[in-house]
């Protein structure tokens, strides 16, 4: 598990997200925050009956479990870690780097799991430097 240093992401977060279409700026606000529309949180807030993983038993579906290490998103998480390296299994990597973001949006648009939410994710106007 990541340790997340939660001013360090904060700081990195308000500059990362300067540049992002609010969509985008949305999405990363519910993967930072865990409280993405997924099924542990759902769970949490009487949206859902169950918080474990549409595909995988007895597992929470946390945002963890989504980027990282859920198999049915194994072919998505494969074209990540071909992009980024071993950075790609680091959640602040991927959530305060911006040369991750682009890679990041690909794997949300492609696995499908938060379009109902968010629709397509459009990926930042420009990167920010
Ligand atoms: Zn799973």
């Amino acid at each position: 598990m990541n340790r997340l240093d939660p001013e360090l992401l904060q700081r990195s977060f308000v500059k990362l997200t300067a540049t992002f279409p609010k969509r985008l700026t949305s999405l990363y606000m519910s993967l930072r925050t865990g409280h993405a529309p997924l099924n542990k949180y759902l769970h949490c807030i009487g949206e859902t009956v169950s918080p474990h993983c549409p595909h995988c038993q007895r597992t929470e579906e946390t945002v963890h479990h989504f980027l990282l290490s859920c198999p049915f998103y194994q072919r998505e998480r494969h074209i990540l870690i071909n992009a980024l390296g071993r950075k790609a299994s680091s959640i602040s990597f991927l959530l305060t780097d911006p040369n991750a973001t682009p890679h990041l949006v690909r794997y949300v648009n492609a696995s499908g799991r938060l379009k109902t939410i968010f629709g397509e994710v459009p990926l930042p106007h420009k990167p920010p430097d």
